[in-house]
């Protein structure tokens, strides 16, 4: 239960509502108790009517006998009245008393979810690869609905029960202890017995709800794979699979709805018991004399007004006993600190000078030595141009630019200063960053393209300029809706340059001090590759540009290019430097020669 505390300090923020929710809750049920007790006077005063009635129904007193009747008439009618009135208080209050505790429970998931939210945003990537996407997307939708289930009817319940077993207690006790004891007899057993059943029922639907997952990630890979599917001609065969996913979920869900049948069913088996105690206890009673007829019909209501609230305690206890698995589970996540903070508040200005100095480099979930003493610097406004073999360490160094990883031994200095002192949100916002492997939003392009500009209004000018630069503003011209045509799920579907490109784009409408391209003219054919590069090189006059290629079109232009094998650097120098040495570059050169003629 230790897992809920976390929640306290929401409970806190809205302690006012809740406890308006409590003043509710206390006027709905004081509305309530009165209901019984004007059924026992208005039973008892007819039935005392009746014999005065009888008793006088002679000839000679019919005249007083029918002032009688119409009196006791008028008493039942004022009765009925009085509960009409009296039911519409309590509705009333009960209404409000969801709006305000269900209403705060909602708003408690909303912080919560934001609050999850934020923290997934700070992890740093070594978590996404612990983690599945799945798992991280459970805790934010499935876990809070479950822990808000605590904060909304758990409490409502608890406060509900606590409140209305005080009233009717006491007030049953005041009539007759004997008859309260053996009335309240069964309840305890209800109580448990919908706990147990409320615990199996959770079970099965978590099962449900586990197996609904598989056969929802199932179909969305075949959705996606479809070309796949279709090219490898294994319609059938996932056709089967599917069918077999299909079948199990449905034995699960009729598992769960063959205990669940038994909920109320059990329910109204128990209300019963007690309903049958009270009347042939009951009626001992009155017949004794301890006990008016009024009293048993008064029991009967109570009997009825204690049943829910008690099988909710059963009903509750598996509640919360499910919102602290779910909040542990949350809390899991909250309480990574994440590795990669921000350590100066203040601002930094980033001009683009870059140094590392001895750099080594392990991954930290693989432990794989990605980078090994590792040297070099490139001058504000200067280009870098990083040659390897996959696998040899250039995304690795476009990573620790941008500080996605800390390093583990020697010093990465971003204009003369380590870059874990610079402030990592103008860090990142000075980084244009083409990624290696291209992601682009279901939006349209000119939302992708504009995707790290933080004004709201992006002019139409600048996303075009961005688009001519990266050598894609022709091509996007060509689709129907142009700039605002969909990309992705709902939209068209781009080649794999033309995706390069507008990631290109996104990167350099930032005009950024510091620019990055991860390999990113790999899908490119060699004349579009020209033209960006020789638009990038007006670009990028100014600025310090990273580029990691394997072409040596991409880097012979660069004021200095590195060759890496297996994280160090095997080579350096300038194109004409690394040609007459006549080491790893210069057989790339003939290499590449060869192929484009
Ligand atoms: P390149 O970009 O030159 O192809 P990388 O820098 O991506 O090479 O990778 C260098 C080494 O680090 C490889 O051995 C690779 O397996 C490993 N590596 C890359 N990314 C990760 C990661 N996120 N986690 C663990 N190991 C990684
Ligand atoms: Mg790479």
């Amino acid at each position: 239960m230790k897992s809920l505390w976390y929640l306290n300090k929401y409970l806190f923020k809205y302690k006012w509502r809740l406890l308006l929710g409590v003043v509710f809750i206390s006027l709905n049920n004081t509305f309530n108790i009165f209901i019984p007790q004007v059924v026992r006077y208005t039973i008892d005063s007819v039935k005392e009517s009746l014999t005065t009635y009888y008793l006088f129904e002679q000839d000679a007193f019919s005249g007083f006998a029918n002032d009688i009747g119409a009196t006791t008439g008028k008493l039942a009618l004022i009765a009925g009245g009085t509960i009409i009135g009296l039911a519409i208080l309590k509705g009333f209050f009960l209404f409000l008393t969801r709006q305000t505790i269900i209403i705060v429970s909602r708003l408690i998931e909303y912080d919560l979810k934001n609050e999850i939210f934020d923290q997934y945003q700070v992890l740093s990537l070594a978590f996404y690869k612990r983690n599945k996407t799945g798992d991280l997307m459970n805790r934010i939708s499935d876990d809070v609905s479950k822990v808000r289930m605590y904060i909304g009817p758990a409490i409502m319940y608890t406060a509900n029960l606590t409140l209305l077993f005080v009233l009717v207690i006491s007030t049953m006790l005041k009539v007759n202890t004997e008859l309260t004891l053996y009335v309240l007899l069964p309840l305890p057993l209800l109580s448990f017995l919908i706990y147990y059943v409320s615990n199996i029922i959770n079970k099965k639907s978590d099962y449900v709800q586990r197996q609904l997952s598989t056969l929802s990630s199932f179909t969305q890979e075949a959705f996606s794979g479809i070309r796949i599917l279709k090219a490898y001609n294994r319609e059938q065969d996932s056709l089967f699979s599917l069918e077999q996913e299909c079948e199990s979920y449905k034995y699960l869900n009729l598992d769960l709805v063959k205990i669940n049948a038994l909920f109320h069913p059990l329910m109204l088996l128990l209300i019963g018991i007690s309903t049958t105690l009270t009347i042939y206890i009951g009626g001992i009673l009155a017949i004794q004399g301890e006990i008016t007829i009024g009293n048993i019909a008064e029991f009967v209501i109570y009997v009825n007004m204690l049943t829910w609230p008690i099988a909710a305690v059963g009903w509750v206890t598996s509640l919360v006993q499910r919102a602290a698995a779910s909040q542990a589970r949350i809390n899991e996540f909250l309480n990574i600190v994440p590795e990669i903070t921000n350590s100066n508040m203040g601002s930094s200005d980033i001009h683009g000078n870059i140094e590392f100095q001895n750099v080594t480099f392990d991954y930290p979930d693989s432990g794989i030595r990605a980078l090994n003493n590792v040297s070099f610097s490139v001058k504000q406004g200067k280009s870098l141009a990083i040659m390897g073999r996959t696998g040899s360490g250039k995304s690795t160094i476009a990573n620790l630019i941008g500080r996605i990883y800390d390093i583990s031994n020697g010093d990465i200095l971003i204009d003369k200063t380590p870059i874990d002192k610079i402030n990592l949100d103008d860090l990142r916002s000075n980084i244009g960053y083409v990624p290696q492997e291209v992601f682009l939003f279901s939006e349209t392009i000119a939302n992708n393209i504009s995707f790290g500009l933080t004004e709201i209004d992006v002019s139409k000018k600048t996303i075009e300029e961005a688009a001519k630069n990266a050598a894609i503003y022709n091509n996007i011209m060509e689709f129907p809706d142009r700039f605002e045509t969909f990309v992705g799920e709902r939209g068209i579907t781009l080649s794999g340059g033309q995706k390069q490109r507008i990631s290109i784009a996104r990167a350099i409408i930032r005009s950024p001090q510091i620019l990055i391209f991860d390999d990113c003219l790999s899908s490119v054919d060699t004349e579009t590759e020209e033209e960006i590069l020789n638009n990038l090189k007006i670009i990028l006059q100014d600025k310090t540009s990273i580029i990691i290629s394997h072409r040596v079109s991409s880097v012979k232009h660069a004021d200095h290019i590195i060759i890496l094998d297996e994280g160090r650097v095997a080579e350096e120098g300038k194109h004409a430097y690394l040609i007459d040495k006549k080491g790893i570059y210069f057989d790339l050169f003939k290499k590449q020669q060869l192929e484009n003629s």
